[in-house]
């Protein structure tokens, strides 16, 4: 059934790439209920929040229907899931909707996720349940709140089904907005079916790197050559944000790594509490691969794979492409390097300056032998600067942060920056909150039977950062260490 709660949408990477899409439709929601739902969000793409929260509106957000201008349509690509590659996965349980342009005019894919299955569910069911849609939807917003790019969250709709995980769990189907859903894995697909690598390049450069347009299709410096630079910059810069706020992605499979440099899907994800490189949350993670110190490395190892899709595209021969490539994939390093050492440089107080190496080294490896909170050091190294030891000496023993202390204070100096200034912009970039483990967990425990209450209030507090408020205190403080010791993503 058609709906028209929702206008005004646009179908031009179906229209385009049909090879790559079938039409479909979700399957209708027996008892839909509105959980939550992006006012700002919705109000900054021009939607209506009132035929949003409609009967008709809510349709379309839980996929019983589809607006009346749109095609809705499931999306093929392949992927390397844990090193393997998949020759074809695709929307096993997510429907692309169509296009929509916000006010500025910028285009955003609105994609559903658990809307039924599809031809590419493979074995899977084609549904999702509350927990995990909810968890996408906070995580989501709170890395909005960070500053980091990523996909935006519009709502959660429970659909009254129930869906047969362990045993049976609330069914439900996340509304998510990214500027595309156009991975690596659309690539890796592309490049193995006839004729479509040009046409999808030329689709993605012109969706999120238009001034690239201007340059020629073959030749040194071709727009390919450009392209795949500038995914390499964008997704270095991505996982440099990821580290600097302890994000653990958790499943960094070459279909989860977009093409605009956005976080997208987010399942087994955490935040790390203490500093520990080698974390890892994914119950399906056995081996690590993407602990949290590993993740530039995987990202590097998924841009390869994107590098090699483009091959036919960046140089006549194939022994040029590979040499061109592999120039612009050893990029990747120095812009990690760049972007993280910026970061650092600012939790510590001293952007924009060059800072040692050893110095920022040495704290974190303070930080990982005392197992630190990794969001709290930052905080409480700001109270020190501002006479205040008790929060930093309850992370660290003093007489081991003191030397460390005493050089961060000689760099301070010697760069003429004052305590209390310094503190302040620390204070802009070291979130106070983000989603602690525990604390979503028990958010979603209590959705999941029902009771929204610590779920919005959670929402509230991680897409406020930086907002210190006396009531929040209780989510500054890590998980008690038998909740850590044992907690595992799914
Ligand atoms: P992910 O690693 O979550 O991005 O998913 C990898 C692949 O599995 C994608 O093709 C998904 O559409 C598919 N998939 C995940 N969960 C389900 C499900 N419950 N039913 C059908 N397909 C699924
Ligand atoms: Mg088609
Ligand atoms: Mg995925």
């Amino acid at each position: 059934r058609t709906s028209t709660a929702l206008a005004g949408f646009e179908s031009t990477f179906a229209d385009e790439l049909s090879r790559l899409t079938v039409a479909w439709q979700g399957v209708e929601a027996p008892d839909p209920r509105l959980l939550v739902l992006n006012e700002p969000l919705a109000v900054a793409l021009g939607l209506d929040v009132e035929s949003l929260r409609s009967d008709d509106g809510i349709a379309i957000l839980v996929g019983s229907a589809a607006p009346a201008d749109a095609t809705p349509v499931a999306t093929a690509y392949s992927g390397h899931q844990f090193g393997n590659y998949a020759q074809l996965l695709g929307d096993g349980r997510a429907l692309l909707i169509g296009e929509l342009r916000d006010p500025a005019g910028n285009r955003v894919d609105l994609q559903l996720k658990g809307s039924g299955p599809t031809p590419f569910s493979r074995g899977g069911d084609g549904f999702a349940v509350v927990g995990p849609m909810l968890r996408e939807y906070l995580v989501s917003e709170a890395m909005h709140a960070l500053g980091i790019p990523t996909t935006r969250s519009l709502s959660v709709v429970a659909t009254g089904r129930d869906v047969h995980r362990s045993g049976p769990e609330p069914g439900a189907v996340l509304a998510r907005v990214a500027s595309s859903h156009l991975r690596v894995g659309t690539f890796e697909l592309a490049v193995r079916v006839g004729e479509l690598l040009q046409p999808l390049a030329d689709y993605a450069i012109a969706r999120h790197y238009p001034d690239l347009l201007e340059l020629p299709v073959s030749g040194g410096g071709n727009r390919y050559v450009k392209f795949l630079e500038e995914v390499v910059e964008r997704q270095a810069a991505l996982v440099a944000r990821w580290m600097l706020v302890g994000f653990v992605h958790g499943v960094m499979n070459t279909d989860n790594t977009t093409i605009s440099g956005e976080t997208i899907d987010y399942g087994p994800c955490a935040f790390i509490d203490a500093f520990d490189p080698a974390a890892v949350f994914s119950s399906i993670d056995s081996g690590g691969r993407y602990a949290f110190g590993n993740q530039p490395g995987v990202l590097k190892w998924n841009l390869a794979r994107f590098a090699e899709t483009l091959l036919q595209l960046v140089a006549p021969t194939p022994d040029e492409a590979v040499a061109v490539a592999t120039a612009v994939l050893s990029s990747f390093d120095a812009r990690y390097k760049q972007h993280l050492n910026a970061g650092l440089s600012a939790k510590v107080g001293l952007a924009d300056t060059f800072v040692e190496h050893d110095l920022i080294d040495d704290l974190l490896a303070l930080m990982g032998e005392h197992r630190a909170d990794w969001t709290g050091t930052f905080r409480a190294l700001a109270e020190d600067l501002r006479g205040r030891p008790g929060p930093l000496d309850e992370i660290l023993p003093r007489e081991r942060s003191a030397p460390w202390i005493a050089r961060w204070r000689a760099a301070l100096a010697e760069h003429g920056r004052d305590d209390a200034s310094t503190a302040d912009a620390m204070d802009r970039v070291n979130p106070l909150y983000i989603p602690r483990n525990h604390r979503v967990d028990e958010a979603l425990r209590a959705a999941t039977d029902g009771d929204m209450g610590p779920f919005d209030e959670l929402l509230d507090v991680v897409t406020h950062p930086f907002d210190r408020r006396v009531e929040w205190v209780r989510y500054t403080t890590p998980a008690p260490e038998e909740f850590a010791s044992s907690f595992q993503t799914f």
